[in-house]
C-alpha cells in the first residue's frame, strides 16, 4: 500500500537522506537496472527558494548525492518556468547552475524540447519528450497555495513538463481537468515535496511561511490530498485531485494508516518571528505564541489565511494561543495543538492540520454569533 512519509526539520540534507532510506528508493531503483532518472523541481519563476515559490537547491543536491553514492549516474534536471519567464534564468538564480557544474548533472530547459501528443480520455495532451523518456521521474514540488487552483503540489507541478502553448491551453480549459489528464499521461514515480517554505497565497512566492518538513511518497494523489489539509483545504476545494483519482492516478482518501511521521514535529526549529511578508505580519496579530514549533505555527498561518479568504478572520474576537509554553496550563481561550489541551477550546494534534484548525475556528465564530 502506498503511504505518505513526513519528516520535520530544517536541514534539507538530513531530511531528504532519511526519508529516501525509509522508502527504500535505492532498492526500487536497483530493481530497474540502471534507469535514467529525471528530477523535476518547481522553478516557476527565478526566485530563491526562501521566497516560497521554488524548490530548495539543497534538497535537490541531497537527492543527487544520495543517488550518485549508490551508483546511479544517469541523472538530469528538467523544468520549464511559467509562460513569460525564462527557465535558464531560473536555473541560475535558484542555484541549479552550480548543482549542474559540481555534480555533472545536465539541466534541460523544456522550452527548447520537442513534444509528443498523447491521447487520454479522448483528449489530446502535449507532453515534452524528455519528461516522457525518463525511466524514473522524481517530482519535487513545493508545498504552496495557488491563486487559481488553491493548492499547487505534486499533481500540478507536472505542468512544467508541457510546452508553453499547451500551458496556455490548459488555462483556457480551467486547469483542473487537464492537470488530471496530464498526470494520467505522464507518471511520476516518486514525489518529494519541499515543505520547508511555501507561499500562503500565490504560486510565485512573496509570502513564504516556514513549514519545516519534507513529504514523500509514490502516490501523487494521496500526497496532494494530504497537502490540501495542511493548507486548510478540503478535497472538494481542489477538483483536480478527485479527477486524477477517477482516472486511476492514485487514491484521495487519506487514513491515519497512510501517514508515516518519521519524527516528532518538535524536532523542527521553533518559529522564527523575524520571518516576514505582508500577509504573515497581518495574520500574526491574531496569535499569541509561546515557544511554538514552526510546523504548528505554519499550519496555523495557513488556517488563518483561509479564514481571511472567507471574510471571517476579523470576526474572531479573541487571540489564538499556540506553543509549548502553554503545556499543562488551564486557561480560557482558543488553543492550537496538544500543548494547549488545557484551554477551553482546543484543536488536538501535534501539530494539528490547518483544515482542522479552520473548522474549529469557523464553528467557534458561529457559536459566538448564536450564543
Ligand atoms: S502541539 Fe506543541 S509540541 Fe506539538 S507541534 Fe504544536 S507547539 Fe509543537
Amino acid at each position: 500500500m502506498k503511504k505518505v512519509y513526513i519528516m520535520y526539520g530544517a536541514d534539507p540534507e538530513r531530511l531528504v537522506t532519511t526519508i529516501l532510506k525509509k522508502i527504500d528508493l535505492i532498492g526500487e531503483l536497483q530493481s530497474l537496472g540502471n534507469p535514467s532518472i529525471v528530477i523535476k523541481p518547481n522553478l516557476v519563476v527565478p526566485q530563491p527558494a526562501e521566497w516560497g515559490a521554488t524548490t530548495s537547491p539543497e534538497m535537490v543536491t541531497a537527492l543527487i548525492v544520495f543517488l550518485k553514492k549508490a551508483g546511479f549516474n544517469k541523472i538530469s534536471i528538467i523544468e520549464s518556468s511559467w509562460v513569460g519567464d525564462n527557465t535558464k534564468e531560473a536555473f541560475k538564480v535558484c542555484g541549479y547552475e552550480k548543482i549542474s557544474q559540481i555534480y555533472d548533472v545536465p539541466l534541460i530547459d523544456l522550452k527548447d524540447d520537442s513534444y509528443r501528443e498523447l491521447e487520454v480520455e479522448k483528449e489530446k495532451i502535449k507532453v515534452c519528450t524528455k519528461a516522457l523518456e525518463a525511466d524514473y521521474l522524481i517530482n519535487m514540488p513545493v508545498l504552496k497555495a495557488h491563486c487559481q487552483t488553491r493548492l499547487t503540489c505534486a499533481l500540478k507541478n507536472l505542468k512544467g513538463c508541457i510546452p508553453d502553448q499547451e500551458k496556455r491551453r490548459f488555462h483556457t480549459m480551467g486547469l483542473h481537468r487537464p492537470i488530471a489528464l496530464l498526470n494520467k499521461a505522464l507518471k511520476s514515480h516518486l514525489t518529494i515535496v519541499d515543505g520547508l517554505y511555501g507561499d500562503l497565497t500565490h504560486e510565485e512566492g512573496g509570502n513564504p511561511v516556514a513549514m519545516n518538513r519534507v513529504i514523500a511518497g509514490r502516490d501523487p494523489v494521496l500526497i496532494d490530498a494530504y497537502a490540501a489539509g495542511l493548507l486548510g483545504y478540503e478535497l472538494q476545494d481542489i477538483p483536480y485531485i478527485l479527477l486524477a483519482e477517477k482516472l486511476g492516478v492514485g487514491k484521495s482518501k487519506v487514513s491515519s494508516k497512510d501517514i508515516i511521521e518519521i519524527n516528532s514535529s518538535q524536532e523542527a526549529p521553533l518559529v522564527d518571528l523575524r520571518q516576514g511578508g505582508e500577509e504573515l505580519d497581518y495574520l500574526r496579530r491574531f496569535v499569541v505564541e509561546d515557544q511554538a514549533c514552526s510546523a504548528c505555527y505554519g499550519n496555523l498561518m495557513h488556517a488563518l489565511m483561509r479564514l481571511k479568504e472567507k471574510g471571517l478572520l476579523e470576526k474572531y474576537p479573541a487571540p489564538i494561543y499556540v506553543g509549548q509554553g502553554y503545556k499543562g496550563k488551564r486557561l480560557t481561550g482558543f488553543g492550537v495543538g496538544a500543548c494547549t489541551r488545557g484551554f477551553t477550546i482546543n484543536v488536538a494534534g501535534c501539530p494539528p492540520q490547518a483544515n482542522h484548525i479552520l473548522e474549529q475556528l469557523v464553528s467557534s465564530i458561529k457559536e459566538e454569533k448564536h450564543g
